[in-house]
């Protein structure tokens, strides 16, 4: 999540990590807000806005296998495309921690280019901040190409619009690692 608040100061409680206070884990302050994943783009001027708390509901609907992330994928995202509050990677509680990030893929259009798939961490990032950090490895949950689009809100030039499609399926349930009851061993490849 971007965030340019660097700094909480709380009545009575002094300052407070911006990251921790947005989670709700100030145990004198508990709010439970929405969770939301923005990301913008220019030419054109759009936002794309992922509801989080949607995104788990379908995953917990559809289990699918985590995907290990890339770490030089995961290191020029961070440091390109995220800000990170240092000081809050000590902070995400152990249970927490081990909790797979939350992957989509949209096709992304350099100017006077071909689009091409570009995927976005909406959840997990300072989890893979952590993790990076310890030389760990850390996964994430793909959504399909349906799921992504059923929790996207898309703004072009502020008008809520809708995302254009390319050619070709997306993501599909396989790609996702969504476990499919019927799938028998001989199907798995
Ligand atoms: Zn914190």
């Amino acid at each position: 999540m971007s965030s340019i608040i660097t700094r909480v100061i709380l009545p009575g409680l002094g300052p407070v990590c911006p990251e921790c206070f947005s989670r709700g884990d100030i145990a004198a302050l508990p709010l439970s807000p929405k969770e939301v994943y923005s990301f913008g783009v220019t030419q054109p001027e759009a936002q794309l806005d992922w509801d989080v708390d949607e995104a788990r509901v379908l995953i917990a609907a559809r289990p699918r296998t985590a995907q290990r992330l890339d770490p030089n994928w995961l290191e020029s995202w961070l440091a390109e495309r995220t800000s990170i509050t240092p000081e809050h990677l000590d902070h995400i509680p152990a249970d927490k921690l081990e909790e797979p990030g939350i992957l989509v893929e949209i096709m992304g259009c350099p100017p006077g280019g071909e689009p091409e798939p570009f995927r976005i961490l909406i959840d997990g990032t300072h989890r893979a901040a952590r993790k990076l950090r310890d030389r760990q490895a850390y996964w994430a949950f793909l959504l399909t190409e349906e799921e992504q689009r059923s929790i996207c809100t898309y703004r072009l030039e502020g008008q809520v619009s809708e995302l254009s499609s390319f050619p070709g399926p997306g993501i599909t349930d396989r790609e996702a690692g969504v476990f499919l009851s019927f799938a028998s061993e001989s199907d798995v490849a």
